[in-house]
């Protein structure tokens, strides 16, 4: 009866008790059967198993407990992710290929680089010394002498069971007694202890965070940094690129400007005249009469626009001056690849005392005389000059009229 009592007083204790969320974290050498176990221990089949990449997280309800186990690849180059659950976890699953004689210097290595981390150091730590249905596999007292186990646990204060077991003989409720036991073992420390566990593994957490916020920041301005220094080099490059494109462009302008010079020497008219008919050409692509008649009407225009600003000159120039001034220097600007007459007035007198009135502007005038005879250049074109007389000057159009446009 008193017995009675106890069991029922026990199971209402444990009925009370909040339900306790744990973490555990699973690791050892890739191989040795982890992620085997944690099926096994899930309630999956643990054969044909992929090779855990990275890790598998793993949640099964148990008593009490709300278990979640990380299982944690175990190649060489993973492991350093390793630290990176220790904080939040309440004890450690270390599962050994007993069969592996081989790598046992390297899994104690391992061993004693997890238990000696300062996140945990101290908490309970269960050995599972995996595949002991393999023949030749190494038994629980040589799997601690290899691992030199109590020496390690011991200067870690960690509290250790080891379980001889083997992954793949069963799964759920038919797993190997020795895992389920390893696992009772292990959340029962864990919950005899709870309290102090649960607030380091706060203050574990509350740290690890605030450190992975930093590095992640720290991360984050370096990738800023490095942005900025390539987006800085690829504008310098484009520059750069642009620079020489410009370069190369005044260069082949100035061989070109080179060898025109060249090619005129002796002859500047000449070559003046072919290079306004190769512009000719190539803005119009007319045949070779069309561009001597155009030439013929522009030496012409130009030797009225001439006169014409020589006039102005004479009419307006106490008051207009300044205005023809620019007008000319508008008009000799957009001519300046033209050919220009001979004797330019350019060097006329510009004194205040009025010059001789112009001669009549016409076939006779000095400009006109020293163009190529006008020949007819055919009643759809230049209809206003061909066989007539220029008008008198009274009746021409001023080179600011809506005729000056025509001509420039
Ligand atoms: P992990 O890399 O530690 O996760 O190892 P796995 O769980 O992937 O197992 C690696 C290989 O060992 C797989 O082929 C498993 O089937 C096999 N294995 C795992 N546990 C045992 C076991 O107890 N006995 C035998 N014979 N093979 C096992």
């Amino acid at each position: 009866m008193f017995c009675l009592m106890a069991n029922c007083c026990s199971w209402f204790k444990r009925w009370r008790e909040p339900v306790r969320k744990v973490t555990l974290v699973m690791v050892g050498l890739d191989n040795a059967g982890k992620t085997a176990t944690a099926k096994g221990i899930q309630g999956e089949h643990p054969e044909d198993v992929a090779p855990t990449v990275g890790f598998s997280k793993i949640d099964l309800r148990q008593g009490k407990f709300e278990v979640t186990i990380f299982d944690l690849g175990g190649g060489k180059r993973i492991r350093g992710i390793w630290k990176n659950y220790y904080a939040e976890s309440y004890g450690v699953i270390f599962v050994v290929d007993s069969s592996d004689e081989e790598r046992m210097e390297e899994t104690k290595e391992t061993m004693s680089e997890v238990l000696r981390h300062p996140r945990i150091s101290g908490k309970p730590v269960l050995v599972l010394a995996n595949k002991q249905d393999k023949e030749g596999a190494l038994g629980e007292a040589d799997v601690i002498e290899c691992l030199s186990l109590e020496k390690l646990v011991n200067e870690h204060k960690c509290l250790c069971q080891i379980e001889p077991c083997s992954a793949v003989l069963g799964y759920g409720k038919k797993i190997d007694k020795s895992i389920k036991k390893g696992l009772y073992w292990l959340l029962h420390n864990i919950a005899r202890d709870f309290d102090t566990l649960n607030e380091r593994i706060q203050k574990d957490t509350t740290e690890q965070r605030a450190l992975e916020e930093q590095e992640k920041r720290e991360r984050a301005e370096r990738v800023r940094k490095l942005r900025e220094e390539r987006e800085q080099r690829e504008r310098e490059q484009s520059d750069g690129t642009s620079v020489t494109a410009n370069n190369e462009k005044n260069l082949e302008k100035e061989k070109k400007k080179q060898t025109m010079e060249k090619e005129s020497d002796g002859c500047p008219l000449k070559h003046k005249m072919e290079h306004e008919q190769i512009q000719t050409e190539n803005q119009t692509g007319d045949s070779s009469q069309k561009h001597s008649e155009l030439e013929i009407v522009e030496n012409y225009k130009e030797a009225l626009t001439q006169q014409l600003e020589n006039e102005d000159e004479t009419d307006h120039r106490s008051s207009e001056s300044d205005n023809s001034k620019k007008k000319t220097k508008k008009l000799r600007m957009k001519r300046s690849h033209r050919v220009e007459p001979v004797n330019t007035d350019d060097s006329a007198p510009k004194s205040p005392t009025p010059p001789p009135p112009p001669p009549p502007v016409g076939w006779g005038t000095p400009k006109v005389t020293r163009l190529p005879k006008l020949e007819p250049l055919g009643e759809t074109r230049h209809n206003d000059f061909y066989g007539k007389p220029l008008p008198p000057l009274t009746v021409r159009q001023r080179p600011n009229g809506d005729a000056h446009d025509v001509i420039s």
